[in-house]
């Protein structure tokens, strides 16, 4: 059965962050996304991967979602991920509708449409974390470290040679699993600083402290998210 207000309140205010969230019924409004911390933004999407990777992904009520739906959106972050079919961000962070932003580009280039879906989902949408989320055997990393040129691929492929840079100089140029995974990672750094320095919008937001810019990079083999500095 559904809390009543009061109840909810009660909820509210002696329950952590997480207990909140988890107790919702239907879609998280207005409120609690505008209660939460970058860390706290941060938090939930770290024990969003603990639920999904234990077995105790929850299951929030669908009608109660779409009905909460029509009154607006509140996520409390923003994914800019891959597009890679083994990487379903809203299964990896256990999820619903209502929860995050999703900006999907082969390799999670910081291209210029999806800065300014970024700086929506932040600026004008409330969202307190950017998550930069790479992941392990990605094809983008692949073409890019292989060089490959083709139609409308040569440039988005172009966003991540200054990974496949750094990586070839540290690691050498053979294209082995663990070395293309080490540059998932180094792109997933990129792509972080390609936001900050090419969005005024969000390095301002970033250095007011109202939202946080963090990176992953999901393990499509374990389901687990490495974190990224
Ligand atoms: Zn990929």
């Amino acid at each position: 059965m559904p809390l009543g207000a009061l109840e909810k309140d009660w909820v509210f205010h002696f329950c952590g962050m997480i207990d909140r969230y988890l107790a919702l019924d239907g879609a998280i409004g207005s409120e609690l996304q505008q209660s939460l911390t970058p860390a706290d933004a941060v938090a939930l999407l770290k024990d969003g991967v603990r639920r999904s990777t234990s077995g105790e992904a929850s299951a929030r009520d669908r009608a109660a979602l779409l009905s909460d739906a029509a009154g607006g959106q509140y996520p409390y972050a923003a994914v800019l991920s891959c597009i890679d079919s083994r990487a379903p961000v809203e299964q990896i962070f256990d999820a619903a509708s209502g929860d995050l932003f999703v900006a999907r580009v082969a390799g999670n280039v910081a291209s210029p449409d999806l800065i300014a879906s970024l700086e929506y989902a932040t600026k004008y949408a409330g969202s307190k974390a950017i998550l930069v989320l790479g992941h392990t055997r990605c094809g983008a990393v692949k073409g890019a470290w292989a060089g490959l040129e083709d139609g409308h691929l040569t440039g988005l492929l172009g966003r991540i040679q200054p990974a496949v840079t750094v990586t070839k100089a540290e690691l050498g140029e053979e294209d082995s699993a663990s070395n293309l995974d080490r540059c998932s990672t180094v792109n997933v750094q990129e792509t972080m600083a390609a936001l900050r320095k090419e969005s005024a919008i969000l390095a301002g937001l970033e250095a007011d402290g109202k939202i946080a810019i963090v990176g992953g990079v999901y393990d499509v083999a374990t389901g687990e998210v490495a974190w990224v500095d």
